[in-house]
């Protein structure tokens, strides 16, 4: 995708801090973080949104639960907590449209919706 800030991020084309990387799946900090830790972790296949999943990308999304795991233990926050956060479309707030998990940590988090 052209015009995708990720797409430019996993190409290098824009800078970013790298937390973990492999074929599929490239994790780096977010550049307005809500918190003290505050990682995106993205398919290194374009997918627009959650909604735009297909059938052939759910192992993909599995395996990034996993990274996710992978990376909370790495960095030491897996046994104090953490919140994973996926927006989805225009009432999700979803402003990148490119399919990534948010992960916050490192403090107390508040404003619990559900
Ligand atoms: P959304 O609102 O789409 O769920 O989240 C997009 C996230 O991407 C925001 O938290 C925003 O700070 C982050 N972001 C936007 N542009 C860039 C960028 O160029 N680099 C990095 N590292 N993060 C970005
Ligand atoms: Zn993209």
């Amino acid at each position: 995708m052209e015009d995708c800030i990720f797409c430019k991020i996993i190409k290098g084309e824009i800078p970013s801090t790298k937390v973990y990387e492999d074929d599929e799946i490239l994790a780096f900090n977010d550049v307005n973080p809500a918190a003290p830790i505050h990682i995106l972790v993205i398919p290194k296949r374009h997918i627009s949104s959650l909604a735009d999943m297909k059938p052939e990308d759910e192992k993909l999304v599995g395996k990034i639960y996993g990274v996710i795991n992978k990376i909370a233990e790495e960095k030491g926050f897996k046994d104090e907590g953490f919140r994973v956060i996926v927006n989805c479309g225009k009432n999700g707030g979803q402003e990148v449209m490119h399919l990534h998990f948010h992960i916050l940590a490192g403090k107390q988090l508040g404003e619990k919706i559900v």
